[in-house]
């Protein structure tokens, strides 16, 4: 689960990292409230979404027309207009940037915080899991305020790690040894221990909240020698939600592909693709390969979806109805290899959605094990038209051939 970065903010400051005050607001009239609260005349005005590189993104007009509002998701104001006009053209709108692909994130909330003090230098800390390695892995760099994806490629001996230790946290003497690769030492011993102190207390924060990203870009270094927080990010491991009940009210649905978050309610293994195939299979191992063959006949699928082994006929239908939803689907295939999941719940459900919405896409069925026979029987009996497949590569053949020719139908049925 990811968080925004006011959120992340907060929780940096609860585990003792120098923060600067702020305050969120949800409209024009809150901010200049935020504003006037925070009492200091420089702030920062900063686009909520869950998503990074919002300093060089773009907000663009949520009416879809793509007219762009402002440059930037990320803006200084010395004055409560200026807030107020900034965070009149961030709310409601849509903010583009290169982790949000072209659709963008809906901007919902602004952070208004006290603008930093004269920054000497961004520096970029952050920690992950090393998947490798099995332990979480703290990377720090001089290179703060860009990417850190760009440093990696381009000038990877510019990145230093120390493996964190899950049991002990970051020791130290590896925090000393980042800190004065980092160059802190060049400002003097007390800048040079602030740094070491916030990586060590990061690294308390990701185990603490077993968060499988910690991040802070940039962590500057003042004119004066202090070290602070300007931009956090975090997201936890959604298998450990349950030990935090406290997150749960940082959930924020708005910024999900709306698909997942209806899967999530139905507690079905979903994942939203970009293709064109929608896919309804039973079994993440037969959900993968189902993927892999349509990809080997040519074409893309448009969605993850393991409707599960005890999968009601209810959880079909809405399965069923997430993918119809999708505009980006041209033909859907339903492929079950029943084992403890039955066939005839399968078709029923598939029948009770296709009935409920008006099915326009082709539909290939594939049904095998446990009660294949009453499964195709009942899809049979239905007036549907079903192109019905018997293997894999069958099925992967039929579904794009009717997906290409519902498009060449639509083409000439555009043109005339
Ligand atoms: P990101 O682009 O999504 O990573 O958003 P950030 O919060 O990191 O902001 C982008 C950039 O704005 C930072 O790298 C800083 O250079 C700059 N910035 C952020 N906060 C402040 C601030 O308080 N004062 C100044 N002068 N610059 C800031
Ligand atoms: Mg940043």
């Amino acid at each position: 689960m990811k968080i925004h970065e006011y959120q992340a903010q907060s929780l940096l400051a609860q585990f003792g990292i120098p923060v600067l005050p702020g305050e969120v607001a949800t409209s024009a009239a809150e901010a200049r409230t935020a504003y006037e609260k925070l009492g200091c005349e420089k702030v920062v005005v900063k686009c909520q979404i869950h998503a990074g590189g919002r300093g060089k993104g773009t907000i663009i007009d949520s009416a879809g027309t793509g007219n762009e509002v402002l440059k930037g998701g990320v803006h200084l104001a010395a004055t409560a207009d200026e807030v107020v006009k900034l965070a009149g053209k961030m709310l409601g709108n849509v903010l583009v940037t290169h982790q949000t692909g072209p659709d963008g994130q809906p901007v919902g909330k602004v952070f208004i915080c006290q603008a930093a003090p004269r920054i000497d230098t961004e520096l970029y800390v952050g920690l992950a899991i090393d998947r490798q390695a099995g332990v979480p892995v703290l990377m720090a760099s001089s290179e703060g305020g860009v990417e850190i994806e760009q440093v990696a490629k381009e000038t990877p001996e510019k990145i230093f790690k120390e493996q964190v230790d899950p049991a002990l946290g970051l020791a130290a003497f590896q925090a000393r040894r980042l800190a004065y690769r980092l160059g802190l030492g060049k400002y003097g011993k007390e800048t040079h221990a602030q740094g070491a102190d916030v990586m060590v207390k990061l690294a308390r924060l990701l185990l603490e909240c077993d968060a499988s990203l910690a991040e802070i870009n940039p962590l500057v270094v003042t004119s004066g020698g202090d070290v602070i927080a300007l931009d956090a990010k975090v997201s936890f491991d959604d298998n450990s939600l349950f030990r935090h009940p406290d997150f749960a009210a940082w959930h924020d649905p708005s910024m999900e592909d709306p698909r997942e978050t209806a899967a999530r309610k139905l507690r079905l293994s979903y994942v939203g693709l970009d293709g064109e195939i929608g896919c309804l299979v039973n079994g993440a191992g037969l959900a993968m390969a189902t993927m892999d063959i349509i990809k080997h006949y040519g074409s893309e699928p448009a969605n993850f979806l393991d409707v599960g082994g005890s999968a009601t006929r209810e959880m079909v239908t809405e399965a069923f109805k997430i993918i119809m939803a999708d505009r980006r689907v041209r033909a859907i295939l339903v492929n079950i290899f029943a084992g403890i999941a039955q066939c005839d719940t399968i078709a029923e459900g598939v029948l009770s959605a296709v009935r409920e919405v008006d099915l326009q896409d082709p539909l290939v069925v594939r049904l095998e094990g446990t009660r294949s026979k009453e499964g195709r029987a009942i899809l049979d009996a239905s007036d549907l038209k079903i192109i019905s497949a018997s293997s894999m590569d069958d099925a992967a053949k039929k579904v794009i051939a009717a997906a290409q020719a519902g498009q060449d139908r639509k083409e000439k049925g555009g043109s005339a």
